[in-house]
């Protein structure tokens, strides 16, 4: 396989260590290639070449910037097979979720293409002297961006792109399970005229120490990370040190609430997106299934049913439903989640168990009676498993729906508008689809409340997390 080494300053460069590390697919179990493992001495190199780069990059008109980011859109847009394979192959999803992330990993190209030439400022009289107030937004600096591995592609171009956008360099962190898709698409920016340098790949095996040692280095200004609550309250404190901007998208706990009045095939429709897109690995997942005791049995009946029908298996075959976990660990974790429910009162409706053979699989899950005390109602399951609990009053289940750290997104499912609009101005989540089981899209702002992170990617806010804003007061 190319593309195996470290990306610096538009090259590609074996470790200083000389350490490397093996992906595996977690379809098969095999190992599909090894790659260079960043020491902190290739992370003073990459550190560098974004300094150099970013000098002329940020100078460059903010028209320049955008079209080399709309070109990364339209050379992406023509791979998206290339890139679906390779996420499947690292990650384990199934096609149609690879081909589903390639494609929203491209959009925010384009999305930040249009952004680039949007950094609005303002101008105005301050009130008493009469000075003009001039505020303007410049680049912020050196980027660290660190990703997870449930979207190899997505949550990386979610930070490049705005990053590019706004006039910065960056050094990208990818996940030790996923590091192929992101050095695939080095050559693809390279194509697109990204200049040397500017954007730098680093995979390790050491992530704490190698990104520990990048936000010490005064001229990193970002830390921008996606991933565990944990491991983002570590950064936070790191940020502290040296006052780093941080954005911080981190785990979430979704609930979804189907009210005795939704449309059931709506809301169907939505809980299979919120539950199954990315198999259940996705922060945004519905984690918590809260359906009216009036609708509750045939809600439960249909989507056992739908649940029941979705083929498992190696993603790459085009016929599967639901790929494989990204490794043994979240595949147990997984099992562990539905055993502690079940010994807790839960029923299991339709799976509950991990298929005999190779591969991490676990069978589409549907989970009901699920009491408060089970570990699965307030922790992330990151699996295909649904966790049904019914609820009688509206005032109980928006009580219920709140009761968690996080803040990411919650689903309500209802054809009354205002009651709607009222459950949802009441949910201490930063975004909530209403009858809707799918909220992330590139120019809306996505991120969450409470320990579910902090700033926003996407949307206009998006490339402000990659700015100062500067005011000039003066007089003329
Ligand atoms: P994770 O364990 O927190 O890892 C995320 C990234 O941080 C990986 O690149 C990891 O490197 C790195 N890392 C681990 N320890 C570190 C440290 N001490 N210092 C610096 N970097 C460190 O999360 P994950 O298991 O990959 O991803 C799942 C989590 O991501 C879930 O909680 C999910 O909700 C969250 N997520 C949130 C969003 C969002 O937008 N809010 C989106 C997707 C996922 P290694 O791979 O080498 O460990």
């Amino acid at each position: 396989m190319d593309f195996t080494d470290l990306y610096i300053n538009g090259d590609w460069h074996k470790s200083d260590s000389g350490e490397r590390f093996d992906v595996v697919n977690p379809a098969t179990e095999k190992c599909i290639t090894s790659v260079a493992s960043a020491s902190v001495a290739d992370a003073d190199a990459a550190l560098d070449a974004a300094e150099a780069a970013m000098k002329d990059w940020a100078a460059r008109t903010p028209r320049a910037r955008s079209e080399i980011l709309r070109r990364a859109w339209e050379l992406m847009t023509a791979r998206l097979d290339h890139f679906a394979h390779l996420i499947t192959l690292e990650n384990g999803k199934a096609g149609a979720d690879a081909r589903g992330e390639a494609a929203y990993a491209a959009e925010f190209f384009r999305w930040f293409a249009e952004e680039a030439v949007r950094a609005d400022g303002m101008v105005t009289h301050a009130p008493a002297s009469g000075a003009r107030i001039i505020v303007q937004h410049k680049p912020a600096g050196i980027a660290v961006l660190v990703t997870p591995w449930n979207y190899p592609a997505a949550m990386g171009t979610r930070k490049i792109a705005p990053a590019l956008a706004a006039g910065c360099a960056v050094i990208i962190k990818p996940a030790a399970e996923t590091p192929l898709t992101m050095l695939a698409l080095m050559p693809l920016l390279e194509e697109a005229g990204v200049p040397p340098g500017l954007v730098n790949v680093l995979p390790t095996r050491s992530a704490g120490p190698l990104v520990s040692h990048m936000m010490q280095d005064p001229r990193v200004r970002v830390i921008s990370f996606t991933g565990s609550t944990a491991v983002g309250r570590k950064l936070l404190h790191a940020a502290a040190d040296q006052v780093l901007k941080p954005a911080m998208e981190l785990g979430g706990n979704a609930p979804l609430i189907v009210f005795d009045d939704a449309d059931l095939d709506v809301a169907l429709e939505g809980a299979m997106v919120a539950k199954m897109r990315n198999l259940g690995s996705a922060c945004t997942a519905a984690n918590r299934i809260y359906v009216h005791e009036a609708v509750a049995e045939e809600f439960t009946r249909r989507l056992a049913e739908a649940m029941g029908k979705l083929k498992v298996g190696d993603g790459t075959d085009p016929t599967v439903d639901v790929g494989a976990l990204v490794n043994a660990d979240t595949r147990d974790k997984v099992a562990a989640f539905v055993e502690d429910a079940v010994s807790r009162g839960a029923k299991v409706e339709v799976g509950g168990k991990a298929p005999e053979g190779k591969g991490y699989f676990y069978l589409p899950t549907v989970l009901t009676n699920v009491p408060e005390t089970a570990e699965c109602v307030h922790d992330e399951i990151f699996g295909p498993v649904a966790a049904l609990q019914s609820f009688s009053h509206q005032e109980d289940v928006i009580r219920r729906a709140n009761a968690t750290e996080y803040g990411l997104v919650a689903y309500v499912f209802t054809q009354d508008m205002k009651r709607g609009m009222q459950v949802c101005e009441r949910m201490d989540y930063g975004m909530v689809g209403l009858n809707r089981g799918l909220v992330s899209d590139p120019a809306a702002p996505f991120g969450g409340m409470k320990q579910s992170g902090l700033g926003r990617e996407g949307g206009h806010e998006g490339m402000l997390e990659f700015m100062e804003t500067q005011y000039i007061s003066a007089s003329w």
